[in-house]
């Protein structure tokens, strides 16, 4: 299969920390062009089969997604599962266990902004929440840019809750061992998320990458809403060195907060192996005759 298919394959709903229903999402990005979709929520399925059957009703292209946080050398990693059986129960246990932390976690997020002055977050970040398992920082984010705090979301992160800053409270996600063989045991491919966000010496960045595929990862992202021209290009030589296949996702939030809209990215380089060649099998087609 050619490089050159508009696949959107990493965005985000009101399942996790997205604005939009699974069924805007599937629409919005039939509008933007998209040719084959994913869904990818944070640690959670459960938005896949309304993804899928709007994929269908508007003659998209779909696999089922996930975005799994992972604690790697002291720092969260992101890796993206795509184009797995949603229904198999390892991964789910797996996903469970994974989203269970977050709700103690945000209640320490609450006490650590009580701290500066900034009074039950907990509750104002609750108003934002679509699925009470899944309270996330974007959540959070919203509600100190309507209370004030901060001018935007960018502005939330920087000063409030990113490493080191009052809201941020340290947590202990699925490892990449597992978050790995949960995905590829549900006959799914593991592909590493954004990875020019980590900010990775380039020691534990090689270490991610070599366990990620000795683990049995085969993707990585090299064109994604997180990366600049050249951060594209850096991680297409990284795919290149480590023999993985490439994946290309917006990252795409909300309309009102994402840079990069569905659809909008550059074509992945040529000469890379696209991820969906590996996925042929376990893509649900557009419907045929529309
Ligand atoms: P959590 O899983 O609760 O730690 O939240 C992670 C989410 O926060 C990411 O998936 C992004 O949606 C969002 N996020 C992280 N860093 C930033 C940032 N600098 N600006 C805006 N959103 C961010
Ligand atoms: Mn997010
Ligand atoms: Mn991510
Ligand atoms: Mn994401």
């Amino acid at each position: 299969m050619t490089t050159l298919l508009n696949a959107d394959l990493h965005c985000h709903s009101v399942i996790s920390d997205g604005t939009l229903t699974p069924e805007a999402l599937a629409q919005r990005a039939k509008a933007q062009g998209v040719d084959l979709w994913a869904l990818t929520d944070h640690d959670e399925v459960g938005g896949l089969q309304r993804a899928a059957a709007a994929a269908d009703a508007v003659d998209l292209a779909f696999l089922t997604g996930v975005e799994i946080s992972v604690s790697f050398a002291g720092k969260t990693v992101h890796i993206v599962g795509l184009g797995f059986d949603a229904q198999n129960t390892q991964l789910q246990t797996g996903l469970r266990d994974t989203r269970g932390g977050r709700g103690l976690r945000a209640q320490q997020m609450s006490e650590g902004l009580a701290r500066v002055g900034i009074a039950n977050a907990f509750d104002g970040a609750l108003k934002y929440v679509g699925n009470p398992e899944l309270i996330s920082r974007t959540h959070f984010a919203r509600y100190l840019v309507e209370c004030g705090a901060c001018k935007d979301t960018n502005e939330v992160f920087r000063k409030y809750l990113s490493e080191g800053k009052p809201g941020f409270v340290p947590h202990g996600w699925a490892s990449l061992k597992n978050a790995v063989s949960w995905i590829t045991q549900a006959s799914g491919v593991a592909v590493i998320a954004h990875p020019a966000r980590y900010g990775f010496t380039a020691n534990e960045e090689y270490a991610l990458f070599s366990e990620f595929k000795s683990h049995g990862g085969r993707g990585v992202e090299v064109v994604t809403g997180s990366h600049s021209a050249a951060e594209c290009l850096r991680y297409a030589d990284t795919a290149r060195e480590f023999s993985l296949a490439a994946s290309r996702g917006s990252d795409f939030h909300s309309p009102e907060e994402s840079r990069i809209d569905l659809g909008s990215l550059p074509m992945l380089p040529a000469d890379l192996t696209p991820v969906w060649e590996l996925l042929q099998e376990r893509i649900q087609p557009a419907r045929a005759g529309h």
